[in-house]
């Protein structure tokens, strides 16, 4: 299954310096190939409390996101809603839970969710 993955700036990762989750920024993204960056690949994120860098593989970074302590159940998805990073929501369409694995903030801002069986998606929030 091809699945792209193209991870945004910011994530909130758990930082191994500080021992906490911190709001950590994409320094460089090192393809594992030479050419296209996907789950493969290598990121260098910089925590942004003590400007550490740590680098993770796309996998990494999902497995990370998946073991994220659940706080409540998946919420019903609605583009007028605003959502976090590691939140799971249900999506009526797709029938199926996704995991909240990255976001954007263009304008509308879009939330990248993996979907157990629909792969990565692109949706959009806070219309
Ligand atoms: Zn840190």
């Amino acid at each position: 299954m091809a699945v792209t993955f193209s991870p945004v700036e910011a994530l909130e990762l758990f930082c191994r310096f500080c021992e906490k989750v911190t709001p950590c920024q994409l320094d460089r993204s090192i393809a594992g190939n030479g050419r296209t960056i996907d789950k493969n690949s290598t990121f260098e994120y910089y925590c942004t409390k003590c400007f550490k860098t740590a680098c993770f593989s796309g996998n990494d970074l999902l497995e990370q996101l998946k073991t994220a302590p659940k706080k409540e159940p998946p919420r019903e998805y609605t583009p007028h809603a605003h959502y976090c990073i590691g939140e799971r929501i249900h999506h009526k369409k797709f029938k199926e839970g996704g995991l909240i694995v990255s976001k954007d903030s263009g304008t509308p801002s879009r939330i990248l969710v993996l979907f157990d069986k629909a792969g990565l998606k692109k949706l959009v929030q806070d219309i």
